[in-house]
């Protein structure tokens, strides 16, 4: 056997598996993630279907590391189901749907930088994102107009300075995490130059979805911040949580940085309670606090994803009978003009 002389190819049409997902820097991720629902059913070993017109608006984006964890051969794979562009799109979400259903678009202040909540300001850092999800309230935000593009934006900088209330910024998007490090390091050094700004809060999902992206230059720098950096993670499934992911994540929590973890309620993706129980265990196992989980936002396209307010509060209850009390998220509802997330509870009487 030759030991020496063999070179290792990777092929475009090598389906990946656990162990040849997550090998690459995770530009690279980026670069050879799937682009198309053809193909991604092609490698899961689905029947084909016609390009949807969701699909052309929202184009399909998978990382291979993602598509690893989705079972081949089955279409109703929770995982599968939030990523594959499926004809329902086309007519889901009638009445009640819109494409700006939380009203972020009147909560702009700059260029790039929503004012939404006392104290809290929110910088749309880029209109990129490591995964596209189907069910995501910001598939149709017109992000050309508003992402600040690479680094700040100068009108954003100069409102951050200027209002003093502000004490934590949330880098959002899109994803924070798909910029390189020069120019998200180059951001947090802007930020940290405000003096008012207490706390950093970062929310991504790559850390799911391309894992690798959480290097240790990242975690070190986070680790140098003289910011307060809190971390927020989103995973649905407890399948979206295997050992690449939790290691990585690991990595942050290690640094002394807190991970929380924001999830969508989604039909047929974790809309039981055995699926939301073993998300939240295997969330706190790994020392991840469950923080939101958030109804559907009423976006366009998104209406076959919606579950009904009472089945969400049963779950919820039932959750909290059986799990400890830091392993239960606020179940909340995004409201155009409220003054917080709305936290859903039996007394609570919106959309019921
Ligand atoms: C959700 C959100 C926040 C953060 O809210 P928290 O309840 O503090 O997590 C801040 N700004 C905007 C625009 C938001 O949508
Ligand atoms: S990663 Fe977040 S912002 Fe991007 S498509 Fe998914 S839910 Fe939306």
């Amino acid at each position: 056997m030759n030991r020496t002389g063999e070179i290792l190819t990777t092929s475009s049409d090598l389906v990946p598996t656990a162990s040849t997902a997550g090998q690459v820097p995770w530009q690279s991720a980026m670069k050879r993630a799937i682009r198309s629902a053809a193909r991604l059913r092609e490698l899961l070993d689905l029947a084909p279907a016609p390009v949807t017109v969701a699909e052309t608006d929202f184009p399909t984006f998978v990382p291979l590391e993602y598509l690893s964890r989705i079972r081949p051969g089955d279409p109703n794979d929770p995982l599968l189901r939030q990523v594959l562009p499926i004809a329902q799109e086309d007519e889901s979400g009638g009445e009640g749907y819109s494409a700006d259903p939380v009203g972020d678009l009147n909560s702009i202040v700059a260029k790039g930088l929503l004012h939404k909540y006392l104290g809290r300001a929110l910088i749309v850092t880029t209109g990129a994102c490591g995964v596209h999800c189907r069910y995501c309230f910001r598939r149709q935000f017109p992000y050309s107009e508003s992402a600040s593009g690479r680094t700040i934006d100068e009108s954003a900088m100069q409102r951050l300075r200027s209002d003093r209330t502000i004490e934590e910024v949330i880098l959002s998007g899109g994803d924070p995490l798909t910029l390189v490090d020069e120019k998200l390091f180059e951001l947090i050094a802007e930020i940290e130059s405000i003096e008012h700004v207490r706390r950093l809060r970062i929310h991504s999902r790559m850390p799911i979805v391309i894992p690798q992206r959480v290097t240790s230059s990242l975690v070190e720098r986070l680790r140098g911040s003289r910011f307060a950096v809190w971390f927020v993670i989103h995973a649905n499934h407890p399948a979206e949580l295997d050992e690449d992911v939790l290691d990585r994540v690991g990595m942050l929590i290690d640094a002394g940085i807190p991970v929380l973890n924001q999830a969508v309620l989604l039909r047929g993706v974790n809309d039981d309670l055995e699926t939301l129980s073993r998300l939240c265990t295997r969330l706190i196992d790994h020392r991840i606090q469950p923080y939101y989980l958030h109804q559907l936002d009423r976006v366009h396209g998104t209406g076959h994803f919606e579950v009904p307010i009472e089945t969400g509060l049963k779950l919820v209850e039932q959750l909290r009978a059986s799990l400890p009390g830091y392993a239960v998220p606020t179940y909340v509802v995004e409201e155009s003009g409220q003054t917080s997330k709305t936290p859903l509870s039996q007394a609570t009487d919106v959309r019921l």
